[in-house]
């Protein structure tokens, strides 16, 4: 299998892990996918996207389903340095938390950048 279709068995497993988890309460089986993903992503050397990343808890690989499995709160640093504020995870199955950035970072801009030449390189081909 090459990359690309690593890629799209990430994207099927981690919808699929998404639907189970809001729609069942039965969690083992979107838990396994979860890990799956984790798996396939670390013996490919393939990055998981940030968004899924931070979406599935990184002890018990529970899917984040706010409200159900997942807790958000916010931490206000102070009002001079809003920057600093962070949103904060908690799993509700495990009682992890995580600590995320309010704002988009520079990295961010960078992803979009190679998102571009991703669609460039596709149009390249269609043509
Ligand atoms: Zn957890």
């Amino acid at each position: 299998m090459n990359k690309q279709d690593q890629h799209s068995r990430m994207s099927y497993l981690y919808q699929a892990s998404m639907l189970l988890g809001t729609q069942t309460d039965e969690l083992g089986l979107a838990r396994q996918y979860a890990s799956t993903i984790r798996s396939i992503s670390q013996k490919n050397v393939l990055r998981v996207h940030p968004h899924i990343k931070r979406t599935i808890c990184k002890r018990c690989d529970t899917p984040f389903v706010y409200g159900k499995t997942c807790r958000v709160s916010y931490e206000i640093s102070s009002a001079k340095k809003p920057e600093l504020d962070r949103v904060l995870r908690t799993c509700a199955v495990c009682g992890a938390t995580k600590r995320f950035s309010d704002r988009p970072a520079k990295k961010r801009t960078k992803q979009g950048q190679v998102a571009q030449a991703e669609l460039n390189v596709e149009q390249q081909h269609t043509k």
